[in-house]
């Protein structure tokens, strides 16, 4: 069989570095990307990109954990090189703070992160409304200059990238071996799945670049995220809306959330409000399936539904999705061998 030809839809956060992940693995293989939007207009571009893991209901811890890990090995490299500052990426230390002491003190990604700890009584002081805290050093992703580095690499590597809305994934089985499923929250439309639902998050992106720590409150609701340039201030998380129109009373409503725990976030300048449709499932969609239609057949991997952790888990899922392309090349080859016998 001839060099395999992949198409990968999608150009967010999954799709771009699955994507390089195909290409890393299947060198032969020729790779295209095919989205209707680029960086700077995905869901991946308003997320704050902090390595805090999301949990999955219906996926395994330890496999969770795996992707978790393999996501910070990866971008930890990239904190430490060169590229550093180019791919947007950074070592951020701070403090998770919560009202009551939660049940599992010790979150299974805790040995991942760098130096996590309980909180001291003199660092709780800092949080007057609350009682308990765990302090860690973890890795931040400045969304857009990271999803331009990933671009800039399949680019250096001979990836074609084009802008192009996909109806149906079959209408690509003429062109493409093998169909790779990246679309987030598109996917509820593309192939029609009702388990994915939309958690629309608003954040503010402000000026205040005094603020070095990060600052989560356990809820997941509010935080403060600092970046190389902008602080990310969230947040929402609202459970079935489409809607992208930033809600001025929910902006009100996070910025005073924020100061109530960094004070001087008052002073922040130049707020820019951002909204998201996290694109959420019960599991990351993480499989292989073959399309057929009259005599035809496509394979297809999907790999979509990271909710709110793409960020988090974006390396080790693309690195599974690479290695079920992997399996459908080997499929593909086997059938093509048997043909000619
Ligand atoms: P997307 O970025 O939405 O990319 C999907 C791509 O598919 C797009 O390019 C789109 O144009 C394309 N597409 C869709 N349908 C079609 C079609 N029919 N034809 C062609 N192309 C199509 N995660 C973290 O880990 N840490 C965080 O701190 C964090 N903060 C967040 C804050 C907010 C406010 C939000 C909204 C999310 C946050 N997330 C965070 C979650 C993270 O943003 C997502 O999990 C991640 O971006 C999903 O990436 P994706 O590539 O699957 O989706």
């Amino acid at each position: 069989m001839a060099a395999p030809k992949v198409a990968v839809v999608g150009a967010g956060v999954v799709g771009l570095s699955t994507a390089l992940c195909i290409v890393e693995t299947c060198p032969s293989c020729s790779v295209t990307v095919l989205s209707d939007q680029f960086s700077p207009s995905t869901t991946s571009d308003v997320a704050a990109g902090m390595l805090i893991p999301h949990t999955y209901p219906g996926t395994p811890i330890h496999v969770q954990k795996q992707w978790f890990k393999e996501t910070f090995t990866y971008l930890f490299a990239i904190s430490n090189s060169a590229e550093a500052s180019e791919a947007g990426i950074h070592l951020v230390s701070g403090w998770q703070v919560f009202k009551n002491t939660p049940k599992e003190e010790l979150p299974f990604w805790s040995d991942v992160v760098l130096g996590f700890r309980p909180m001291s009584e003199a660092e709780l002081q800092k949080f007057p409304q609350h009682r308990f805290g765990q302090a860690f050093t973890t890795l931040k992703c400045d969304c857009p200059p990271y999803l331009l580095w990933l671009e800039k690499r399949l680019k250096a590597t001979g990836v074609q990238m084009y802008t192009r809305k996909v109806a149906d994934l079959w209408e690509l089985h003429s062109e493409y071996n093998i169909v790779v499923n990246c679309a987030g929250i598109g996917a509820h439309q593309l192939v029609g799945d009702e388990q994915l639902f939309p958690v629309r998050g608003q954040v503010l992106k402000v000026h205040a670049p005094w603020v070095k720590n990060f600052i989560r409150d356990g809820d997941g609701l509010t935080y403060i995220y600092p970046g190389i340039h902008r602080v990310t201030l969230g947040g929402t998380r609202e459970k079935e809306s489409w809607s992208l129109s930033p809600d001025p009373g929910t902006t009100k409503d996070i910025f005073d959330r924020c100061c109530s725990l960094e004070p001087s976030l008052q002073g922040a300048q130049d707020i820019k409000v951002k909204v998201g449709l996290r694109p959420s499932r019960w599991s990351v969609r993480l499989q292989r399936e073959v399309l057929s239609q009259g005599g035809f057949k496509l394979p297809v991997v999907h790999n979509y539904g990271h909710g709110a952790g793409g960020f988090s888990v974006h390396r080790g899922t693309a690195k599974e999705a690479a290695r079920l392309v992997g399996e459908c090349i080997a499929a593909l080859q086997g059938s093509s061998s048997r043909a000619k016998l």
